[in-house]
């Protein structure tokens, strides 16, 4: 079998756009697929086919394809061609034969033929054909049909020319194509939360610029390096991760000066998120997105998002926000980013704060506090110190340049 037939579901709903985000899908799929001897992607009829050369290795494009956004369900299948105009009992037979020569020596108790008609012109409905094929294969095979709870299901989809016929699907990834939705900067820290709530946008067809604030040298590297292995983690699902790598430390020795120490993790959010505007504005994204949720720590009230969400124009997207903690973990745990975020660092925002921040920050207090800072001037300093590393997948390798 030499092909895989890939379903997507959401996409079929766009309307209009739809060849747009199918294009989308087929390019993407093609990147994902490099280096496995895919040989064609093409759509056809409301599905994408992949053709399989003599050298690909289908766990390996399996592997691929689970991770790539804007697939509902794939499935490894073969192909039939057949000439539309000749008799339907000729093409039944020549599509019953394929199938029983992939079968081979394959049992089942029972079995069904489940059959789709992606072209309508097709002279016969589905269940009529389903059961010229059953027929075909329970003759050979001497199987009982079981319509309610087969233990084969024989899936065979009928395009204008050509048949596809399956065994067994396996559940993608879901969602929209990335690069369908257009670009967010998200907020990249070292913990468990921000690394899912990136993949989230991913897999609603955002393309994901990531922001990592580290306070080297008054801390260790190791936010830096968590952060450059999530961004690498992350590849696997976008293709292409950017991580801006902005130092944070200065800005912090100074906010020392004048803020309050209740008042200094809200003021240190507000600053990076005017940052993270900056570099949104740069790389064109429309939304920044954050790894916030209600209440989990003091700097997430309501009211303390509110203040801090002010200090942009831009829309914040925080698609953690009612999720629990256990939930977030077991989605970290499957992403592979768990593993990396468990990893001790210092968190850059810890750094001089009471244990008892304040919960309810007023924005004038914060405003006040922020007047003294030359704000404008440290952010165009972090701007100026940042580095921009590139992830790729599936060629693993970054490239560091100097310039943000
Ligand atoms: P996370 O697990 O994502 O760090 P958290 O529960 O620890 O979340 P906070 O530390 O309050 O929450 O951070 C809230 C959000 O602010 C993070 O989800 C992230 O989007 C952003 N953020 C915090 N620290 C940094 C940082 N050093 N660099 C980039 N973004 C950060
Ligand atoms: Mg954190």
């Amino acid at each position: 079998m030499k092909s895989v037939v890939v379903h997507y579901q959401e996409i079929a709903l766009k309307g209009k756009n739809r060849p747009w985000f199918v294009a989308r899908l087929v390019r993407n799929l093609k990147e994902a697929t490099a280096g496995l001897d895919v040989r064609a992607v093409r759509p056809l009829m409301g599905r994408i086919e992949l053709q399989l050369g003599p050298g690909a290795d289908w766990s390996a494009v399996r592997d691929r394809l689970k991770l790539v956004s804007g697939v509902g369900n794939f499935a490894r299948a073969g192909r039939v061609a057949f000439d539309p105009a000749s008799a339907p009992s000729d093409i039944f037979d020549l599509i019953s034969r394929e199938i029983l020569a992939d079968l081979g020596s394959t049992e089942a108790a029972t079995f069904r033929a489940s059959v789709k008609r992606a072209d309508k012109r097709f002279p016969m409905p589905s269940p009529a054909i389903e059961r010229e094929i059953g027929g075909r294969i329970k003759e050979a095979k001497g199987w009982r049909v079981d319509l309610s709870n087969p233990a084969l299901t024989i899936h065979v989809e009928l395009l204008t020319r050509e048949a596809f016929y399956f065994f067994g699907r396996e559940a993608g990834a879901g969602g929209l194509p990335v690069g369908a939705s257009g670009r967010v900067v998200c907020l990249l820290s070292g913990g468990i939360d921000s690394p899912v709530a990136a993949w989230r946008m991913m897999r609603r067809g955002c393309r994901a610029t990531l922001v990592h604030f580290h306070s080297y040298p008054v801390l260790s590297r190791a936010s830096q390096e968590k952060a450059r292995e999530l961004a690498q983690v992350l590849a696997r699902h976008q293709l292409h991760s950017r991580l801006f790598v902005v130092p944070f430390g200065d800005i912090q020795q100074q906010a020392l000066l004048s803020v309050p120490p209740p008042l200094r993790v809200v003021v240190y959010r507000r600053i990076m998120l005017r940052i993270a505007a900056r570099i949104a504005g740069r790389v064109r994204a429309k939304a920044l997105v954050t790894g916030e949720v209600v209440g989990q720590v003091a700097s997430q009230t309501l009211e303390n998002m509110a203040v801090i969400g002010s200090a942009v124009r831009l829309p914040i997207l925080r698609p953690l926000v009612g999720m629990d903690k256990e939930e977030i973990t077991a989605q970290a745990e499957q992403l592979g980013t768990y593993r990396i975020s468990i990893i001790p660092d210092q968190d850059c925002c810890t750094l001089f704060t009471p244990r008892h921040p304040a919960t309810r920050a007023r924005v004038e207090d914060v405003e006040a506090a922020e007047s003294a800072l030359p704000v404008e001037a440290l952010i165009e300093k972090a701007l100026a110190d940042a580095s921009v590393e590139e992830f790729r997948f599936p060629v693993v390798k970054s490239i560091v340049s100097e310039e943000a």
